[in-house]
C-alpha cells in the first residue's frame, strides 16, 4: 500500500503527520512517500526521512497515495490531487458541513481524529488530547513571555518579589498542563470549570479551585456533560461563575482561558468590564479564540492591549511546538493506522468498530456523520 505525507499548507502551520520513528515502522510494510519539506518546519529534514525508509517525492504523489497522512483537512487544490476512493486521516474539523461535504464529493474515505471517542482504547489515538497538552504548555510560555514582571517568587538583596498569580478558566487537558507549567515556574494559581471531577484535579497540582456552587438538579446534572466533554450551563450559574471570576480577575496577573463546549462558539469567561477590572500589565492567553474567545475583546492571531492587559490570541499554540506536537501527533496516526490495516497489511475498515464510526466522516461519495 502506498501511504502519502504531503506538507501542510495551511497558513501557520507546522506540523506534520508522520516523523522518521512513525515511518520507520510503516516503512517495513509499505511503500511511504513523503514530499519533499514536509517535516522542514518541524526541524525534520528529507534526509531523516530517506534513512527511516520513506522515498521523498512531490506533492502530487504524496497525495496521490492509497492512505493520506494530514495534520489539517485538504484544500480545494489538494483535495484536486487526491484519488478517488482514498483513505484520508487528519484533523478534518467534523464540524465543518462544508469541508466533510467536499470530501465525500471527491469520493474520500476521510477520518476526523478529532472524533475519536474518549474510550480507554482509543486514548493513544486521542489527537484533541496530545495537542492540549502541548498547547495549555505553551500558554504560560507565551504569557510568561509577554509579562513584565517575575513569575516565580524571589527574594533578593534589592528586596523581594511577589509570586505571579494565575487563573485558569477551565480545566480539560490544556488547563491541568497549564497549571502544571505554571506551578513549575512558581506562580500561584486559581482554577475554574464546570464539571465537578475537576476540583480533586486542580487541588492534586497545589491550585485553588474557585467553588462555584450548583444550586439546582439541573444545573448539576449538566455539569456533569457529556462523554468526557462540557455542556452549556444555565445562564444563572454563568452568572454567578463570572462575578465571582471577576473578583479573582482583579488580583490575577495571567489569566489562561481553555474552555470548549464542542460544536459550539466558546462560553464568555471574561467580559469587557472584567478585562477593566484587571491590573495594567496583565496578559490573558485566550486559546478558545478559534471557537469566538471566551474574552470577547481577544483577537484571532493577533496580541492586543486593552484596557492596559495584553490579551494574546494565538489559536494554535501547539503549532509553536512543532518538533513534539508532530512526534505525538504522528504516534497518534499511526495507532489509527493500526485500527484500519489487518494482518496482511490491507486496509480492512469495520464500520462496526466504535471508533471507527465515531471518525469516519465520509466515504463512498456519502457523508456519514452530520
Ligand atoms: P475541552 O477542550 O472540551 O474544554 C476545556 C475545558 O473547558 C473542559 O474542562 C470544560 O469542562 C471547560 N469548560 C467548558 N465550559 C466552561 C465554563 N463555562 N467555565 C469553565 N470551564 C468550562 O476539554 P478537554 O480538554 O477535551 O477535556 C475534558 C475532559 O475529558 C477532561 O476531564 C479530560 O481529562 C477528559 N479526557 C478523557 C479522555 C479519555 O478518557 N480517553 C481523553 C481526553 C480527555
Amino acid at each position: 500500500m502506498r501511504i502519502g505525507i504531503p506538507a501542510e499548507t495551511r497558513p501557520g502551520e507546522t506540523r506534520v503527520a508522520a516523523t522518521p520513528e512513525t515511518v520507520k515502522k510503516l516503512a517495513a510494510k509499505h511503500a511511504i512517500m513523503v514530499q519533499s519539506g514536509a517535516g522542514e518546519r518541524a526541524s525534520i529534514t528529507d534526509e531523516a526521512y530517506a534513512a527511516a525508509g520513506a522515498q521523498i517525492v512531490s506533492a502530487a504523489d504524496a497525495l496521490g497515495a492509497d492512505v493520506v497522512l494530514k495534520v489539517r483537512a485538504p484544500s480545494p487544490d489538494e483535495r484536486a490531487l487526491m484519488k478517488q476512493g482514498a483513505v484520508l486521516i487528519g484533523m478534518l474539523n467534523p464540524f465543518d458541513a462544508d469541508n466533510i461535504g467536499a470530501m465525500a464529493t471527491a469520493d474520500l474515505s476521510a477520518f476526523a481524529l478529532e472524533a475519536v471517542p474518549r474510550i480507554t482504547r482509543a486514548q493513544s489515538m486521542d489527537v484533541l488530547s496530545s495537542q492540549a497538552n502541548i498547547a495549555g504548555y505553551k500558554a504560560v510560555m507565551v504569557a510568561a513571555n509577554t509579562y513584565q514582571r517575575f513569575m516565580p517568587m524571589l527574594m533578593t538583596a534589592a528586596g523581594t518579589v511577589k509570586a505571579a498569580r494565575v487563573l485558569i478558566m477551565g480545566v480539560g487537558v490544556a488547563g491541568l498542563q497549564a497549571i502544571a507549567t505554571a506551578k513549575r515556574l512558581g506562580a500561584v494559581i486559581e482554577a475554574s470549570d464546570v464539571r465537578p471531577p475537576v476540583k480533586e484535579q486542580v487541588e492534586s497540582l497545589g491550585a485553588k479551585f474557585i467553588d462555584v456552587p450548583y444550586v439546582t438538579d439541573e444545573e448539576r446534572e449538566i455539569a456533569q456533560g457529556v462523554g468526557g466533554y462540557a455542556r452549556p450551563m444555565p445562564a444563572d450559574w454563568m452568572r454567578r461563575q463570572a462575578e465571582l471570576v471577576h473578583e479573582r480577575a482583579k488580583l490575577a496577573d495571567i489569566i489562561i482561558t481553555t474552555a470548549l463546549i464542542p460544536g459550539r462558539k466558546a462560553p464568555v469567561l471574561i467580559s469587557e468590564d472584567t478585562v477593566k477590572a484587571m491590573k495594567p500589565g496583565s496578559v490573558i492567553v485566550d486559546m478558545a479564540v478559534e471557537q469566538g474567545g471566551n474574552c470577547p475583546l481577544s483577537e484571532l492571531g493577533r496580541t492586543v492591549i486593552k484596557h492596559g492587559v495584553h490579551i494574546i490570541g494565538e489559536p494554535n499554540l501547539a503549532t509553536l511546538v512543532a518538533a513534539d506536537a508532530s512526534a505525538l501527533y504522528a504516534r497518534n496516526v499511526l495507532d489509527f493506522l493500526k485500527l484500519i490495516i489487518n494482518k496482511e497489511d490491507q486496509l480492512a475498515i469495520d464500520r462496526e468498530d466504535e471508533i471507527i464510526k465515531a471518525t469516519l466522516v465520509c466515504a463512498g461519495g456519502e457523508v456519514l456523520r452530520k
